[in-house]
């Protein structure tokens, strides 16, 4: 980074931890140190603590407390979801999910399909969602659960999780859904949903990363996945993180005060980038359509390897990011995209910019001041720039 300005952009990547939920779990590594498993005084504090929390991110999503299994994170709490149903079910061998779900769903289907589990993965439109008659028929007899995300990382779009659990619950199949990017964003009411199992991360929260947490509906089946002591009810293993869960309490309680004016203004800023970058750089297209978080801005710019562009927005201290993956030393283009039907050209210079309640006029202004350059200076460099 050449300039000493920050302006970060990527807060579908993670979120700075905020002073509040940094000052409430300090206690819980200096005092309250105790293993919340054990007997003596000691241990009670650090084991109140843990139900506290437990209660502030229920209420986050319309939950009982007795509904929720704190896990180490949002990849966590899919494998475990998914794993938990089909162990429940074994006579039940078939995963239904889109082909656009994060790698946390992806990998691990098809880590099933080497356990010799059958995954249909979901097409998707290029507005990016998914076709109703498509879930209906991938439901099978021998379908152990069906999981989709509720928002996609990478493009923000949202999926209609309400009538995709009426469908799963039609057809007597277990539904879960990642909200991992909804959390803190929109309103969740996971009664009102009628979902089965839920997946939320911290870190997307203002929380430190290493937290996540899994609702799993009353009466639902669950077999835990990380076996071991008796921790969260038997259905998740491992001593308390406790001041990352007692981090992820207070992240909730913030989320939930500001969550309205967070969505209002993060769909302001949303606006003003997009409008400002399609004013100023000819040939710039949004990829996905509506409805979508209010802060997530996926924007092609034909002409570009995305990858050089987000090397010459760090030298202006600019944070933001693309959907490919580097792999030995070629790049991939995003799946997401590609599933979506992308044209090539557009998707390997496509770049996601995600506001989070920190973000400014000015940090926008500031990536409208320097961003149509960047993108000049590399079509300039490309073969296949704009005529
Ligand atoms: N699901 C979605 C939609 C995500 O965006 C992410 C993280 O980016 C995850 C799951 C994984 O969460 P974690 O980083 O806590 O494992």
């Amino acid at each position: 980074m050449s300039t000493n300005r920050l302006v970060y952009l990527d807060n579908n990547a993670t979120t700075r931890i905020a002073p509040e939920v940094v000052e409430s779990m300090m206690p819980c590594l200096t005092d309250y140190w105790g293993n919340p498993s054990s007997a003596y005084s000691l241990a009670i504090k650090p084991a109140n603590l843990i139900e506290e929390a437990r209660e502030r991110v229920a209420r986050l999503i319309g939950s009982d407390k007795r509904n929720i299994v704190f896990t180490s994170c949002g990849t966590e709490s899919n494998n475990a979801a998914i794993q938990g149903a089909l162990t429940a079910n074994p006579m039940k061998r078939h995963v239904v999910t889109t082909a656009v779900e994060h790698s946390a769903n992806i990998k691990f289907c098809r880590h099933l399909e080497k356990c010799g589990y059958e995954v249909t993965l979901l097409p998707v439109d290029l507005d990016g969602a998914i076709d109703f008659c498509d879930l209906q028929s991938a439901i099978r007899q021998d379908t152990a659960i069906v999981s989709i995300m509720w928002a996609n990382n990478e493009t923000g779009v949202l999926f209609p999780i309400e009538e995709i659990a009426a469908i799963c619950r039609s057809n007597g199949v277990l539904f879960h859904t990642d909200a991992v990017q909804v959390a803190g964003k929109l309103p969740i009411d996971v009664q009102g949903l009628g979902v089965d199992y839920l997946s939320l991360s911290a870190h997307k929260l203002r929380a430190p990363k290493g937290i996540g947490l899994l609702y799993i509906k009353s009466g639902v089946v669950f077999s835990p996945y990380i076996m071991g002591g008796a921790q969260e009810r038997g259905l998740r293993g491992g001593t308390e993180n406790v001041a990352n869960i007692v981090a992820f309490g207070k992240a909730a309680e913030l989320a939930l005060s500001h969550i309205e004016i967070e969505n209002k203004q993060t769909r302001s800023l949303r606006d003003r980038l997009e409008k400002g970058v399609f004013q100023s750089i000819a040939g710039a297209v949004r990829n996905g359509g509506e409805p979508r978080l209010p802060n997530t801005s996926n924007i092609g710019f034909q002409g570009i390897e995305a990858e050089a562009a987000l090397l010459l927005l760090d030298r202006e201290g600019i944070c933001a990011s693309s959907g490919s993956a580097c792999t030995t030393g070629s790049i991939e283009p995003s799946h997401v995209l590609q599933a979506m039907g992308v044209p090539a050209a557009r998707s390997k210079g496509s770049l996601r910019f995600s506001l989070g309640i920190e973000n400014t006029e000015q940090d926008v202004d500031y990536l409208l001041d320097k961003l149509p350059a960047i993108v000049e200076r590399l079509r300039g460099a490309s073969p296949e720039a704009l005529a």
